[in-house]
């Protein structure tokens, strides 16, 4: 890594340093997992280079469809440059199927299939534990403008619509994910485009040819298993590692748990 390098912030999974051109950052994918508002922590080799290669791939095919996102490209198999944007500090969920929060909250069996896609946003505010937040909140305390929440609103349907395909192609049902949303101005307008990543950190991925077992962070937040073997199979499927490739070795290092 190159020391001489600004860093700007340093979030749970990823540290954004300054880009090497006006209006950009650099975002390093670390290897630390968290679950549970940070109560439980540990380091995972190869997690950081696998969720960097999955949102690679996944941002370029959303910019391929005309689906504005902050990727600009990736620097090496860790790090991306990407468009510097003002986060709208919202966690937009998008649900296909009761899993997490929803089922627990609804009384819902998780894998019950909803009767349509559903969103849900929640304030980006660990202190608070992101608490779930509506249209009303969000634009009068001004985290988005009503515009802007119907374009993120359009764009996340649009996203899960082409993920949902894309998933389904390959074997994997996508229960739900979180997408961020940044602004930007250009040519005098404000625009909102993707921001963050898509990967199986912040999805729920359920493997179809594999009586939907779990291939996402579940497997870390309820230890059911090994998180990079399965985040490896993704990328696979998806067609970024090739066959034979292997995923690292290492066990997950527990760094501290809470609960
Ligand atoms: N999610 C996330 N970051 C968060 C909270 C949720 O990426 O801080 C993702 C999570 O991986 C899942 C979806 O959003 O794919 C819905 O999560 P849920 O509300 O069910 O919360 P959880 O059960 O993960 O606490």
């Amino acid at each position: 890594m190159n020391s001489r390098r600004t860093r700007i912030y340093e979030g749970k999974a990823k540290i954004i340093y300054e880009g090497p051109e006006p209006n950009t950052v650099i975002v390093h994918f670390k290897d630390d997992a968290t679950a549970f508002n940070a109560e439980k922590k540990a380091v995972i080799e190869g997690k950081g280079v696998l969720n960097q290669r999955i949102s690679e791939f996944l941002f370029t095919k959303l910019n391929d469809i005309g689906l504005p996102t902050h990727f600009l490209r990736s620097l090496n198999m860790r790090e991306q440059l990407v468009r510097e944007v003002e986060i709208i500090p919202l966690e937009v969920v998008v649900r296909n199927v009761a899993a997490g929060s929803l089922a627990k909250r609804l009384g819902l069996e998780e894998g019950t299939a909803l009767p349509r896609s559903i969103i849900e946003c929640y304030y980006k505010n660990d202190k608070l534990g992101d608490p779930m937040v509506n249209e009303e909140h969000i634009t009068a305390f001004g985290w988005a403008t009503p515009m802007e929440l119907d374009d993120i609103m359009h764009m996340s349907i649009r996203i899960n619509d082409f993920l949902t395909g894309l998933f389904l192609g390959i074997g994997i049902k996508l229960v739900d994910f979180k997408l961020e949303f940044g602004r930007f101005v250009e040519n005098d307008m404000m625009r909102i485009v993707l921001a963050d990543e898509i990967s199986p950190d912040c999805c729920r991925l359920w493997d179809m040819r594999n009586n939907n077992a779990k291939m996402d962070k579940d497997i870390f937040r309820r230890d059911l298993g090994n998180l990079v073997d399965a985040y490896h199979e993704v990328a696979k499927r998806l067609g970024i590692i090739q066959p034979n490739e292997q995923p690292e070795r290492s066990k997950p290092k527990l760094v501290k748990t809470d609960l």
